[in-house]
C-alpha cells in the first residue's frame, strides 16, 4: 500500500511506452496507472473519446481559460492533492482469501475538510476516483459549501459479498483511512455513492470512533448515516430532491423555455430516468409528485417505457421484489439494451447511473429536450459539444446532483453542534407566532380557523429546515450559472465550472502560500 502526494504531470503516455515500462517506479506508477485505466462503461462512446479523468480535465481547461484567474492558481488547483491505494485481504466463507483493492483521492485541501462519496463498483479505479474527487472540489464550490472534494472507492461488485462480508471489507477500508489520516470531521468525511448507503456509513463512524475514542465529534467523520447514527432528516432523497430542484428552476428560465419549445411548468413534462437507484428513484418520484409524467426508467439488465406514464411507487416496490422492470404491466415496453432507455421519447432525460452514458455513439439518438445530469460525468465532452449544437439543454453534474453534499454539510454541521435542527427554536417560534395572531385576531375582529392557526403558527422542524435550505442553495447556484452563462455566451456547464474556478481561486489567494519558496 502506498500513499502518493501531489501526483506528477503525465499528459499522455503512449501505448508502446506502457508496453516497455516492465519497472515501474513507486512515484511514477499512479501517474501511469491513471492514464492506462479506463474501466468506465463504453457501450455509448467511441474508443477515443477521453477517459472520465480526462474529460473532466477537458471541462475544467476550457472554463479556466476563461476565468481570469492566474496560471499558477490554475495548475495548483487542477491537480489532485493526495491519493490512497491500498489493498487488503478477507477471508471468505471456504476459507480462500480475497485481496480488495481500494482507493480515496483527496483533490484539493483549500477548505478542509475534503469531501467525497465511496463507491463500492468493479469499475473503480484511479483515474475514475480522481476525476470525482476533482468534480467534487467543483461541486462544493458551485454551491458555496465550504468543503474540498474527495472520492474513495472500493472495487467490488458488493452484490456478490454476504452482509457480513461487505461489513468486514468496509472496517478494514476505514481502518486503512484511519491509519494513514485520510478520515476524521475536520480532514476527509465521506459519504454515500454508487453501491453504498447509510449501512456502510455506520459501519464507517464505528469504526472510526474505535480508533479515535476521545473524538467527541466523531459522528462528524461521515455523513449519510442513519437518523439513529446521528443522520439528519432529508439526507437520503436529498440528491434526487436537488436534482428536482434545479431543473424546476431551469425550466422556469424564459431562455431555456425558448430554446426547447417547453411550458415551464412541471405539470406539463414528460421524464426519462437511467438508474433506479438512491438519485434516480428520488428524482422521478419528486418529478412524479409534482405533477410531471414518468415514462421510462432505465436499469442494467432491461428498462422500462410507456407513455402514459409509470407509478414510481408501484414500480420500486415490484423491482425490489423482483430485481427486475419484466411483468410490471402489460402496457409498458420492456427494452433489453442497456442505452435503449435514454433515446426514447421525452421532454427531460436524467442520466442518474454512472459515468459516459451519452457519447458520440448515442447523442444523435437523443430525443430529449433538456438532459439533467443526475450522475457524475454521464455525458462526453464531445457528446456536450454536440447535444449543445443541436439545441438541447445540459445541466451539468457539478450543479445539478450538488443536493446531496449540501446536506451532507448540514448533516455534519449538525454533528459539530450537537443537537437536533429547530431543537431550540421551534416551540419559542410557535408561542411567538400565536400571540402575534391573538393580536392580529383582536384588531382584524375575526377569528382564523383552525387550519390557518396550525399553517402559520407551525415552527419548522429539521426536515423543513434541511429541504429549505436545500432549496435555495440549487436555486442560488442555478441563478448564478445562468448569469455566467449569459455574461460569457458560454453553456451551462462551462458556466458552472467558471464559477468554481473563481469561488476557489478567491480562497488560494487570501489565504497564501504555505511554503512557497
Ligand atoms: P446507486 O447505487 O444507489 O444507484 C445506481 C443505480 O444505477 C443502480 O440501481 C444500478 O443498478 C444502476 N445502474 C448501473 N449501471 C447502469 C446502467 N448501465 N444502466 C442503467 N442503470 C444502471 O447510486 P446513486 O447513489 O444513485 O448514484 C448514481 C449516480 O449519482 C452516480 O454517478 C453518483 O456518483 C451520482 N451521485 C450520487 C450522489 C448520492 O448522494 N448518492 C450524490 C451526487 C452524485
Amino acid at each position: 500500500m502506498s500513499i502518493f502526494l501531489k501526483r506528477f504531470g503525465v499528459a499522455s503516455i503512449s501505448a508502446r511506452k506502457l508496453a516497455g515500462a516492465a519497472t515501474i517506479s513507486r512515484v511514477t506508477m499512479p501517474a501511469m496507472l491513471r492514464y492506462m485505466t479506463t474501466a468506465a462503461t463504453q457501450t455509448a462512446s467511441n474508443p477515443d473519446e477521453p477517459t472520465f479523468l480526462k474529460s473532466v480535465e477537458l471541462y475544467y481547461d476550457r472554463a479556466a481559460k476563461l476565468s481570469g484567474v492566474p496560471g499558477g492558481t490554475l495548475s495548483h488547483l487542477r491537480a489532485v492533492d493526495a491519493l490512497l491505494r491500498v489493498t487488503f485481504p478477507i477471508e471468505l466463507e471456504d476459507g480462500k482469501y480475497e485481496v480488495i483493492e481500494a482507493y480515496r483521492a483527496q483533490h484539493s485541501r483549500h477548505r478542509l475538510p475534503v469531501k467525497g462519496g465511496i463507491r463500492y463498483s468493479e469499475e473503480v479505479d484511479l483515474q475514475e476516483v480522481e476525476a470525482l474527487a476533482s468534480l467534487m472540489t467543483y461541486k462544493c464550490a458551485v454551491v458555496d459549501v465550504p468543503f474540498g472534494g474527495a472520492k474513495g472507492g472500493i472495487k467490488i461488485d458488493p452484490k456478490k459479498y454476504t452482509v457480513e462480508q461487505l461489513e468486514r471489507i468496509t472496517r478494514r477500508y476505514t481502518m486503512e483511512l484511519c491509519q494513514k489520516k485520510f478520515i476524521g470531521p475536520g480532514i476527509d468525511v465521506p459519504a454515500p455513492d454508487v453501491g453504498t448507503g447509510p449501512r456502510e456509513m455506520s459501519w464507517i463512524m464505528d469504526t472510526y470512533r474505535q480508533f479515535n475514542v476521545d473524538d467527541v465529534n466523531a459522528a462528524g467523520c461521515v455523513t449519510g448515516k442513519p437518523l439513529s447514527q446521528g443522520g439528519v432528516r432529508g439526507r437520503t432523497e436529498a440528491t434526487g430532491l436537488g436534482v428536482y430542484y434545479g431543473l424546476r428552476e431551469f425550466l422556469s428560465y424564459p431562455q431555456v423555455q425558448k430554446r426547447t419549445g417547453l411550458s415551464g411548468k412541471v405539470k406539463d413534462v414528460s421524464v426519462i430516468v437511467q438508474g433506479f437507484g438512491n438519485v434516480g428513484y428520488y428524482a422521478a418520484k419528486f418529478f412524479e409528485n409534482n405533477g410531471a409524467k414518468i415514462v421510462g426508467i432505465g436499469e442494467r439488465d432491461c428498462s422500462i417505457y410507456d407513455p402514459n406514464g409509470l407509478n414510481v411507487e408501484e414500480l420500486q416496490k415490484h423491482y425490489k421484489a423482483h430485481s427486475s422492470f419484466r411483468n410490471f404491466s402489460a402496457t409498458s415496453k420492456i427494452l433489453e439494451e442497456p442505452t435503449e432507455i435514454l433515446e426514447q421519447e421525452c421532454d427531460i432525460l436524467i442520466p442518474a447511473a454512472l459515468e459516459r452514458q451519452i457519447g458520440l455513439r448515442n447523442a444523435d439518438k437523443i430525443k430529449a429536450k433538456i438532459i439533467g445530469e443526475g450522475a457524475n460525468g454521464p455525458v462526453t465532452p464531445a457528446a456536450h459539444e454536440y447535444l449543445e449544437k443541436r439545441g438541447i439543454v445540459v445541466v451539468p453534474d457539478l450543479l445539478l446532483n450538488a443536493g446531496g453534499v449540501t446536506v451532507s454539510y448540514f448533516e455534519w454541521l449538525k454533528n459539530l453542534s450537537h443537537v437536533r435542527f429547530g431543537r431550540m427554536n421551534k416551540k419559542f417560534d410557535e408561542s411567538s407566532r400565536r400571540k402575534l395572531l391573538d393580536l392580529v385576531e383582536t384588531n382584524a375582529g375575526r377569528e382564523l380557523t383552525e387550519l390557518e392557526r396550525k399553517t402559520i403558527v407551525h415552527g419548522a422542524e429539521e426536515a423543513d429546515l434541511i429541504y429549505s435550505g436545500l432549496e435555495d442553495t440549487m436555486i442560488q447556484a442555478c441563478q448564478e450559472t445562468k448569469q455566467t452563462a449569459e455574461l460569457k455566451n458560454v453553456d451551462y456547464r462551462t458556466a458552472a465550472y467558471i464559477n468554481a474556478i473563481q469561488k476557489i481561486a478567491v480562497v488560494y489567494k487570501d489565504s497564501g502560500m504555505l511554503f512557497m519558496k
